[in-house]
């Protein structure tokens, strides 16, 4: 209980003591910032830290090969990734850092400025009035500098993110035949079998004569050990012979471009993995923890607080061009892995490793990384640029705004109009605009047989009510349809744009309104049929123009398209014009959340709405015979009964949609 325990004031609080807490440590010393200041770092681990060894490439000029001069244990000039093929590094060389090298340098100069290390967890982080507290089980400890390098957790649904993992297992092992000395460490060797696997070995041979040979793999698949031994076993047979075993390693580093899942108030800087440093394409993190402690140092030196904190806790906001190729890159190893062995050995043999080092670390030019690209294979990385391509928020309203214009080129209502228009629309309907109202008793239904009789039950009461309002009062029917429809169209948007509830709705009603009034004389036509004698005005088609600045002010391309698409779409019968909308936007991104929610895939969705969109097709064409035989056929009262319809069917799916949004 937190009245039991005591409270210590720090000035810097430093969580976990892994390589990021390490290399911030000996930051605050050289900087000279820890001198009088008390510093606690808190590590459950302190005693049993796991061995890892940390490399990363610099030149000459580059200060953390100054800075860390004492604790690299080893140095390479020359690098292998084609067999045989030895390669000159210059002006980078690649170092290694034992980690227990590491945290011994840094206990030690920890120790010699007071820094307090303390074995434990931290268990909760928060705030009370300015103060900002880190809860152990027996103390807690307050700062206003909380530096957090707890693991973090990865977003896992969203679209576009991939999250791989690159395992491997290192054995450590000394021939017996000979000192085996070399200046060249191998960083891929490909030439081992792939097995439908993105997999290599990675070879370090240290100065004292012992060899780390790594089986690594990049992909889904994490490397079991029984499949690591024989590999190993193999390769160390075929290249040293016969060898004492050491030591080993293993691990497992997330290649993931999904969003950090910082829990609990942000209140800390993260730091190392939890800044988003781990580079999803090669797990590469020790120089960019490096950089990013002396970042930190440069904020601290400022002591101001406040800004430092409420600029970085949210963690990382890379969105840079070096992310989408990470993202490219991630979706190959993801979906095709075999192609790994013949990109990277691409990239290793046909770009000067000069470049390819500067190009890893995200600091080439565009000019360079065009050369780098236009050396490697073509085929999956344009794969992987077009499904990154219709992961993005604006490829949807881009693809619609193509779509209304090659409608509209067409010629209004022309025969190669109406046949690829309704070909479309009835392709459209089927696909998802009817479904995707057909599965809400997998959102809100219960499961016993009793409950999902009475949601349909309820289902079936809500349209018949809509039904006989529409009997009755036909111009207050309509609308309610209007607002009641403006109100569902408006949330689907909102949600996926970011708007507030209101903004929505009113967004809503004024797409409807703007349908509804670019199309006046179709409109007014299609009222009569649905004994609303109303002449539609067509004097509110400005109405998408305050929406237009809108999303100019906030930036909002997929909304800029969307609005293009609707004014686009006003040079189209109003059935086309509905049906983009309709289909296209609000269906679409209702399909899209059914997928998230249900965490079902389309094919799935499907057919668990098959047995009643079949039935609300099976009612439509009941309804359309009935009306037939009451009346004449003319297309626009075959139209207003199609609107009629669709208002019944859609009233209870809205009803229990934002009943799914609320919960
Ligand atoms: C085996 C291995 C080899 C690697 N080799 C390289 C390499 O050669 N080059 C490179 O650039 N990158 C390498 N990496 C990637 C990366 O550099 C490392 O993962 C690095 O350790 C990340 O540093 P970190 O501080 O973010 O995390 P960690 O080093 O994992 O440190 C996090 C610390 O937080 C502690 N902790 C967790 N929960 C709590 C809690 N509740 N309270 C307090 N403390 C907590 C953990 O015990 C841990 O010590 C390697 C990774 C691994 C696993």
């Amino acid at each position: 209980m937190s009245f039991n325990k005591t409270e210590v004031h720090a000035d810097a609080v430093i969580i976990g003591m892994g390589a990021s807490s390490c290399l911030l440590l000996l930051a605050m010393d050289r900087r000279g910032w820890l001198r009088g200041k008390r510093v606690v770092v808190i590590e459950p681990l302190l005693q049993q830290l796991p061995q890892k060894t940390f490399c990363f490439w610099s030149s000459d000029k580059d200060s953390i090969q100054r800075d860390l001069k004492e604790i690299i244990s080893d140095s390479w000039s020359h690098c292998e990734v084609m067999r045989g093929q030895s390669l000159s590094m210059s002006p980078y060389q690649y170092h290694g850092v034992e980690s227990s090298v590491l945290w011994q340098h840094t206990r030690s100069v920890g120790n010699n400025n007071g820094v307090v290390f303390i074995e434990g967890l931290v268990d909760a982080i928060d705030e009370e009035g300015d103060k900002k507290k880190v809860h152990t089980a027996i103390d807690i400890f307050c700062s206003d500098y909380i530096f957090d390098s707890r693991p973090p957790s990865f977003a896992s649904n969203d679209a576009g993110f991939y999250h791989i993992h690159q395992s491997f297992v290192g054995w450590f092992v000394r021939p017996k035949t000979a000192h085996f000395i070399s200046d060249t460490f191998r960083l891929m060797d490909f030439e081992i079998p792939q097995n439908g696997q993105c997999q290599f070995m990675y070879v370090l041979p240290f100065l004292d004569g012992r060899i780390l040979v790594e089986f690594t793999r990049f992909g889904k698949q994490k490397i079991e050990q029984q499949e690591a031994q024989e590999m190993l076993e193999a390769y160390i047979g075929e290249h040293f012979g016969d060898v004492e075993m050491v030591a080993s390693e293993h691990g497992c580093i997330p290649m993931s471009n999904a969003r950090l899942e910082l829990s609990g108030p942000k209140l800390t800087i993260p730091i190392g993995t939890r800044a988003g440093l781990l580079k999803p394409s090669s797990g590469y993190a020790f120089r960019k923890m490096y950089d990013h402690a002396e970042r930190c140092l440069d904020e601290l030196e400022k002591e101001c607080p406040k800004a430092f904190v409420s600029e970085t806790s949210t963690g990382p906001k890379s969105a840079s061009r070096f992310a989408w190729y990470d993202q490219l890159l991630l979706h190959i190893l993801s979906h095709d892995p075999q192609q790994g062995k013949g990109i990277f050995q691409t990239l290793f043999s046909k770009v000067a490793l000069p470049d390819t080092f500067q190009f890893l670390d995200e600091k080439t030019s565009i000019w360079q990384e065009m050369k780098i690209f236009s050396r490697l294979p073509k085929i999956p990385f344009l794969r992987a640029a077009w499904a990154g391509c219709s992961y993005s928020k604006m490829f949807h309203p881009l693809s619609l705004l193509i779509l209304s214009s090659v409608l509209v080129v067409m010629g209004y209502s022309t025969f190669m109009q109406n046949i690829f228009g309704y070909s479309l629309l009835a392709l459209g309907m089927v696909a998802i605009g009817m479904p995707h109202g057909a599965v809400d008793h997998l959102l809100d239904g219960g499961n016993g047989l009793k409950s999902r009789a009475i949601f349909i039950g309820q289902y079936l009461m809500l349209m018949c009510m809509m039904g006989v309002l529409w009997y009755f009062v036909p111009a207050l029917s309509l609308f309610f349809f209007i607002v009641f429809s403006g109100w569902h169209f408006g949330s689907g948007d909102g949600y996926v744009w970011g708007l507030k509830s209101s903004l929505s709705w009113l967004w809503g009603c004024s797409v409807l309104l703007y349908l509804f009034t670019t199309h006046s004389v179709e409109t007014t036509s299609i009222l009569s049929q649905m004994n609303i004698s109303f002449e539609v005005s067509s004097h509110y088609s400005w109405i998408l123009f305050p929406w237009l600045l809108l999303a100019l002010f906030k930036r909002n391309l997929a909304w800029m398209f969307t609005i293009a698409m609707l004014w686009v779409s006003s040079f189209l019968p109003l059935v086309f014009a509905f049906g983009l909308y309709f289909v296209g936007q609000h269906s679409w991104v209702g399909w899209q959340y059914l997928k998230l929610k249900l965490n079902k895939n389309s094919m799935q969705i499907w057919w668990n709405a098959f047995p009643f969109h079949l039935g609300a097709w099976l009612l439509l064409g009941a309804t359309f015979f009935f009306h037939m035989e009451l009346s004449s056929w003319s297309e626009y009262s075959a139209w207003g009964l199609f609107f009629i319809f669709l208002s019944c069917v859609s009233f209870p799916h809205v009803w229990m949609t934002h009943r799914s949004f609320a919960k």
